[in-house]
């Protein structure tokens, strides 16, 4: 097993063991670092001090014990370090000991990791689902479908913006179902997990372990079904599967970024097989039920806020929910660490300075232009120095002058000094041209969006 395989293994078993708020805050980009058998220790990367302390004090035990469970060798010990991959990478070369082998590691099977057999995360319930008039018919839903199992309610399909929920009440529907009925057959994966397995089945022709897992049970909830648009094999598969469920009278919930209807490749039976139930929505919060939302996940938390703090917090973060609660983590964080009161300046302060740690800011000029240079396939020189005016040329210019200027916050009069000593105002311009072409031209769009990734990721 690699390092990477490892902590994705380590990564899944603590996504279900956290709220996805808590999850994605404290452990976007991290990784393993280093592991180190004989000593039976192990290095986690982070990318701040911030994260690494938190770490260190709320999530220690949790993710010690993942490793534990997922690690062959006995692990005595972990250390986090403040680091980014690229280091980490040289660390390993540079330090490598004389006397390293590189044993070939024999890889076990290694099984999916889910604690709890279900797949549910314990969290979501209908007590901790906050209802609001964006949310309140997607919620009697639920818990009609809870109700009148396999019969009204089938398939109940749910659907909204991300972050509003859906997967919370799709859950909660298991979670319910299971408290009443705990011998229940209840299974929730994401249409991706369907996807896999289904692939994984074909490729080992274990197709009947697949039909064993998903046509036997009495509930099945699949998150996330717009995954499958484009998919037709999955999809035939599914709606074997459906069927099957349906016919037995077994529960089927689903959820989706949107309507049926508008999933772009997906087979028309499907889309009325999801319009056999119930098919409702999830609309974004309105200010009264953020506000709610907020004191009811504050009733979690060791810290208090003033009225208008919550008030400044729900007026501002008004996206969806995830955020919400991502800042509330923050928060949390800033205040067991420093243990000042959370006045409205210690909260403005505490969310504008994480804001602004995150991005990788370690991205030199050269990186830029490089990128630039392999991404389009052209000469460095012609980027730079050339004044060739052909389109081919003038467009990845004017592209890189301007993620100098959005991604470095490089200056005018430097850009265009980095471009063969150009004038401030070539810079100027090509900013302005490319940030209007952005906005209607997809292709260009999508250019800088895949540049980013690439610089982002090297
Ligand atoms: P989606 O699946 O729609 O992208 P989630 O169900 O993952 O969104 O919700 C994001 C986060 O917000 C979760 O932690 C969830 O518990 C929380 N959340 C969303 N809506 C509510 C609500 N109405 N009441 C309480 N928590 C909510
Ligand atoms: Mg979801």
């Amino acid at each position: 097993m690699t390092r990477e395989e490892l902590w994705q293994i380590v990564l899944a078993d603590l996504e279900l063991n956290l709220s996805k708020a808590n999850f994605t805050t404290w452990f976007k980009n991290t990784f393993i670092s280093e592991v180190d058998d004989s000593a039976g220790q192990i290095v986690i990367g982070v990318p701040n001090a911030f994260t690494q302390a938190w770490l260190e004090k709320k999530y220690h035990k949790l993710i010690f014990s993942a490793i534990r469970e997922a690690h062959k060798n006995p692990i005595q010990k972990i250390n986090y370090r403040v680091e980014t991959k690229k280091q980490a990478l040289k660390n390993v070369f540079e330090n490598v000991p004389k006397t390293a082998k590189y044993a070939k590691e024999k890889t076990k099977p290694q099984q999916a990791v889910a604690s709890g057999d279900f797949g549910l995360n314990s969290k979501y319930t209908f007590d901790s689902f906050v209802v609001g008039e964006g949310s309140a018919l997607a919620h009697a839903a639920s818990m009609g479908a809870v109700a009148s199992l396999g019969k009204r309610y089938n398939p109940l399909f749910i659907y909204g913006g991300v972050g509003l929920g859906k997967t919370h009440l799709a859950q909660a529907v298991g979670n319910e179902i299971l408290k009443r009925e705990p011998g229940k057959k209840v299974l929730y994966v994401s249409a991706e997990k369907f996807t896999d397995d289904y692939v994984r089945a074909i490729r080992e022709g274990k197709m009947d372990d697949l039909k064993s897992k998903y046509r036997i049970v009495g509930v099945l909830i699949i998150d996330d079904i717009q995954f499958l648009s484009g998919k037709e094999q999955t999809q035939e598969e599914f709606f074997h599967t459906f069927n099957e469920l349906h016919q037995r009278e077994s529960q089927i919930v689903l959820t989706s970024d949107r309507l049926p209807q508008a999933i772009p490749t997906l087979e028309d039976r499907l889309k009325s097989r999801f319009q056999m139930g119930v098919i409702t929505d999830i609309a974004p919060p309105k200010l009264e039920t953020r506000i709610a939302i907020l004191e009811s996940k504050i009733n979690d938390q060791a810290f208090v806020l003033a009225p208008e703090v919550l008030q400044y917090l729900a007026a501002n973060i008004q996206t969806n929910v995830r955020e919400l609660e991502g800042a509330l983590n923050k928060i949390a964080a800033y205040n067991e660490f420093y243990n000042v009161e959370l006045t409205m300046d210690v909260v403005k302060k505490v969310l504008s300075s994480l804001e602004a740690s995150s991005p990788q800011t370690n991205i030199t000029i050269r990186q830029v232009i490089d990128t630039v240079c392999e991404f389009y396939e052209i000469k460095k020189v012609d980027l730079v120095i050339s004044k060739c005016r052909r389109r081919e040329i003038v467009l990845p210019r004017q592209i890189a002058m301007y993620l100098l200027r959005t991604e470095l916050n490089t200056s005018y009069p430097t850009i265009g000094e980095e471009f063969g000593g150009r004038d401030h105002t070539t810079a100027i311009h090509a900013f302005r041209k490319i940030k209007e072409k952005a906005d209607v031209d997809q292709k260009i769009k999508g250019e800088i969006e895949m540049l980013k990734q690439r610089l982002y990721n090297r």
